[in-house]
């Protein structure tokens, strides 16, 4: 199967399902510089998998917020990890 080719301009990288994936609670806490979470959102952009992952753990933590403790299970991450190798954006 050929992708279509992704637009990414010279000089902005744009991130991949892995690197959303481990920034994806600093993203959402706007814990980034402003290029990180640049890069993220273009990749959500273009990433329907990661969209769905940002939007169940956006309600994670709000849920996690109202708790002592705000960790993300790593369950979670470990699904999530798992089913976004099975889609065809890795770089
Ligand atoms: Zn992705």
């Amino acid at each position: 199967m050929t992708q279509p080719p992704s637009q990414h301009p010279s000089g902005t990288r744009t991130a991949n399902c892995r690197e959303l994936l481990e920034h994806a609670s600093e993203y959402l806490e706007a814990e980034l510089t402003v290029e990180e979470l640049e890069r993220l959102r273009r990749h959500l952009e273009s990433c329907v998998n990661c969209r769905g992952f940002v939007a169940t753990l956006n309600d994670t933590i709000a849920m996690l917020h109202s708790l002592p403790s705000r960790n993300l299970p790593p369950d979670l991450k470990a699904k999530l990890l798992q089913a976004c190798k099975q889609h065809p954006d890795q770089a």
